[in-house]
């Protein structure tokens, strides 16, 4: 990356983290990656309990690296043996201490936006788990909550298809949305957090100024 393409991302980040503070968000900048990866650290103590949404950018992160290390208790919902047990790993972790996850979209009205198949990301970070850690990347920004949910939407092919699940989108050309009736369909639930008020800073944001996730 360029100096003034860092720099521009640099003025984004910091926006938007000062948008997400006055929303109540705890919202924390991140100089890069192996930044967030820092403030995670040091936001959350050895032993906790952790959930997480499945995301590229803890990938990139390399946070997904510390969250199964073994120092903290996991809800590991993708070492089970049936989904019948998958599904009550989900149940549980709406009890655990943190759930860790991306978002879709994070607009500059002050809102987070996510689109999920199984809706446990979407809920738990709106309530559930004691705290929520969002990891977002410059390219998450979008101006209005319409262009959240917009963002969600178009990026959902593309998760579908790193998850491989059999969706039109991710298995034809043309996607058609009106074929999506099985149990993969990524777009089944929409979470909108406008705001972080009746439980004052249960939400962290780290904002990376780099491009991180779809
Ligand atoms: S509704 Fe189905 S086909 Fe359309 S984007 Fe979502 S997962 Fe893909």
């Amino acid at each position: 990356m360029d100096d003034v393409q860092k720099w521009s991302y640099r003025l984004k980040a910091k926006e938007m983290v000062d948008i997400l503070n006055s929303k109540n968000f705890n919202a924390i900048y991140a100089e890069d990656a192996e930044d967030a990866k820092r403030i995670f650290l040091e936001l959350v103590p050895e032993g906790a309990s952790i959930c997480v949404g499945g995301s590229v950018t803890l990938k990139q992160t390399g946070i997904i690296d510390e969250i199964t290390s073994g120092r903290y208790n996991f809800y590991d919902r993708f070492h089970t043996a049936s989904v019948a047990e998958m599904h009550d790993v989900y149940r549980e972790s709406y009890k655990a201490d943190f759930i860790v996850a991306s978002s879709n979209a994070v607009t500059k009205e002050g809102q987070l936006v996510n689109i999920d198949c199984v809706g446990n990301r979407a809920s738990q970070i709106a309530f559930g788990p004691k705290k929520a850690i969002v990891v977002a990347g410059v390219n998450k920004i979008v101006d209005t909550m319409e262009d959240g949910i917009k963002r969600a939407r178009a990026i959902a092919p593309l998760n579908a298809k790193r998850i491989r699940h059999k969706t039109p989108c991710a298995t034809e050309d043309n996607c058609n949305c009106q074929n999506c009736e099985g149990q993969p369909r990524m777009c089944n639930f929409i979470g909108i957090v406008d705001g972080c008020f009746h439980f004052p800073k249960r939400i962290t944001v780290i904002m990376v100024a780099e491009e991180l996730g779809y």
